[in-house]
């Protein structure tokens, strides 16, 4: 009786694999289709502003996070933090906001990434218009992009207007580097431009030369 047992249960056995395998097979190809779909939000989708966590990062209603591209606000315990936080909440709390994203959806943190509009407001700009954060572009920024264009723009004006962070004095530096192929700018004694190579960095005179062509402060020699 023990074997007339042991052969049918081996072929159920076989048969549950079989079943388990393919039930696993198809798991995955649905939870990729979900995934898919959740990585295909169209600039048109809409989503509401639920709660504002600092000047460049927002949460949405559902929980998913935003971090503003190309866009750095102070931090917690720095100027102007309180300012940008104000603004972002001014602006788009409650509110129902469209993102464009570009490159990367999500970030290692996996917050979203991508340019804030309020109808037809464009937030990352205003907060740059403001002197309240500054433009922050990483190496796969497209630099191409109006939005970037505009973002650099209105840079400029914060800068001739001297508002916001640009109206802090900072103590002078006789010379401020870039090294080549990098988006940061440095004091001289920064370990980032401890050796550089002859002919493979930009030198300017003031911080706002530099900043004003697209790079950005180092976030430790706080140029
Ligand atoms: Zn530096």
């Amino acid at each position: 009786m023990a074997t007339r047992r042991r052969k049918p249960r081996g072929k159920g056995r076989r048969a549950v694999s079989v079943a388990l395998v393919l039930l696993i097979a198809l798991l995955i190809v649905v939870l990729r289709l979900v995934e898919e779909v959740g990585q295909e939000r169209r600039p048109s989708d809409r989503f509401v502003v639920a709660r504002i966590i600092d000047g460049d990062t927002i949460e949405l209603e559902g929980g998913d996070r935003l971090r503003l591209l190309a866009i750095d606000t102070p931090e917690r315990g720095e100027r102007f933090y309180d300012e940008a936080s104000a603004m972002l909440e001014r602006l788009a709390l409650g509110k129902t906001a469209r993102i464009e994203f570009a490159g990367r959806r999500r970030d290692g943190y996996g917050r979203l990434l991508g340019y804030l509009f309020i109808d037809s407001l464009y937030i990352n700009r205003a907060v740059i218009d403001s002197g309240l954060g500054y433009v922050y572009l990483f190496k796969d920024t497209d630099l191409n992009s109006p939005l970037i264009e505009e973002l650099l723009k209105a840079q400029r004006s914060a800068i001739n207007r001297d508002v916001g962070l640009w109206a802090v004095e900072r103590e002078p530096e006789e010379v401020y580097f870039a090294r080549e192929g990098s988006l940061r700018l440095h004091r001289p004694g920064c370990s980032s431009v401890e050796k550089l190579v002859p002919g493979r960095y930009q030198e300017f005179s003031t911080r706002e030369d530099g900043l004003v062509t697209g790079l950005s402060p180092c976030r430790n020699c706080k140029p």
